[in-house]
């Protein structure tokens, strides 16, 4: 398992438990920080597993209700009652990760969290070699029967396959103070200005701020980035009456993240899968990165041990790894579609918002 995030974890995890042997190589380099939602579907996986996850290893805020504001004149609330799910919870993304490879080590993989791949080979029918960057830049091999990418949707060097161009939408990030008369368990979402906002509520009682717009938008910008990203927080109807009247934030406290969606052109080839963003990173405004990033790993895990359980010719088979590829475009298509209700709009937002 190439990656410890959230597919990689769920992956290898799935895979220890159904009885194979898994080393799971991460390194944080990539890691996104930050707060995120995990679905109320995700997290009835993960619960499904490991019941007391979200109050022992990875707790966060549950998110009760789902406040929007798009293209409608007045904020539309979708209670989390409605959802057949249950609530989500709003973590922190490190802490969740953290809990997730531990979920994997306790199931009996053999996690290394101190190395990073750097070379993938094929050696002969029978596997692969992969190369390894030691925290003291040593370099070390490992060789496996199946690789499995989780590597997120930064890295691409792998398996030399296709991606579509990076979105052009940058994700500008920071945890900020709130009043605390306002609704404490709750998701934001409003288009407001040049982009998208998103808000979740942190632990300690801040909320996390995202505002996602193109990144000729943010060149075009006059000032700093705090100046920037406080005009424009100013802007809006549903997150600035939520603010103190003074916002204290550093530049260096404002992180960038590429965000919208990202299809890669190969999800799978003979002997190896990709699962989570390594797959398809769908765009963060649709709060389904996480849940398709378990889907994935449930449905790769499935696809390496059809593959491993079949006679040797099968292992290396492409049927089954070409099955995945269509159930993985399936669930693209799926999730597209949900996107696009969710923006009010019929066309898929595969390539980014547009800014219309
Ligand atoms: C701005 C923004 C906000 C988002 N908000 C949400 C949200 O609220 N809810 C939600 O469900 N989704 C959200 N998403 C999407 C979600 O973050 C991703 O879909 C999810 O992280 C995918 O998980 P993953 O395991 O596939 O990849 P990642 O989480 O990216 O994990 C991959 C890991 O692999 C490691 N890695 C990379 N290369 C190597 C290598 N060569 N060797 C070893 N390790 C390596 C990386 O460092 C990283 O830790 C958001 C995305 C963005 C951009």
């Amino acid at each position: 398992m190439v990656g410890g995030g959230p597919a990689g974890a769920w992956c290898a995890y799935l895979l220890a438990r159904a009885g194979v042997q898994v080393t799971l190589v991460h390194w944080s380099g990539y890691a996104p920080g930050g707060i995120e939602l995990v679905s109320g579907r995700a997290r009835r996986q993960i619960e499904q597993h490991c019941p007391d996850f979200f109050q022992s290893a990875a707790p966060g805020v549950e998110i009760q209700e789902t406040i929007s504001l798009w293209s409608t004149p007045e904020p539309v609330v979708l209670s989390a009652m409605f959802n057949p799910w249950g609530p989500g919870i709003a973590v922190e993304r490190t802490l969740f990760d953290h809990a997730l490879r531990d979920l994997a080590r306790t199931g009996g993989v053999d996690v290394r969290a101190d190395a990073k791949v750097v070379g993938i080979e094929r050696e002969d029918d029978a596997g692969w070699k992969l190369s390894l960057r030691l925290e003291d830049d040593k370099i070390s091999s490992l060789r496996v029967e199946f690789v499995v990418l989780a590597t997120g949707r930064a890295a691409i060097s792998f398996f030399d396959r296709s991606a579509a161009p990076e979105s052009s939408t940058i994700a500008l990030m920071t945890s900020l103070p709130v009043r605390h008369d306002g609704p404490q368990q709750a998701l934001y979402i409003e288009k407001a200005g040049r982009g998208w906002w998103y808000a979740l509520p942190a632990q300690n009682g801040c909320c996390f701020a995202g505002f996602c717009l193109e990144r000729d938008e943010l060149k075009k910008r006059r000032g700093s980035l705090k100046e920037f990203y406080i005009e424009q927080l100013r802007g809006t109807k549903l997150l600035a009456p939520l603010l103190p009247r003074t916002i204290h934030i550093g530049d260096s406290h404002i992180s960038g993240r590429m965000a919208g969606a990202r299809p890669f052109g190969r999800t799978a080839g003979d002997g190896w899968i990709a699962v989570g963003d390594a797959a398809y990173a769908p765009d963060p405004l649709s709060g389904m990165g996480i849940e398709l990033a378990l889907e994935s790993a449930g449905l790769g895990a499935g696809v390496v041990l059809e593959a491993m359980t079949s006679n040797r010719k099968a292992v290396n088979s492409n049927a089954a790894f070409a099955e995945y590829d269509a159930a993985m475009r399936a669930h693209v298509q799926e999730h597209d579609k949900a996107a696009a209700l969710h923006y009010g709009r019929q066309e898929s937002r595969s390539a980014g918002p547009s800014g219309d």
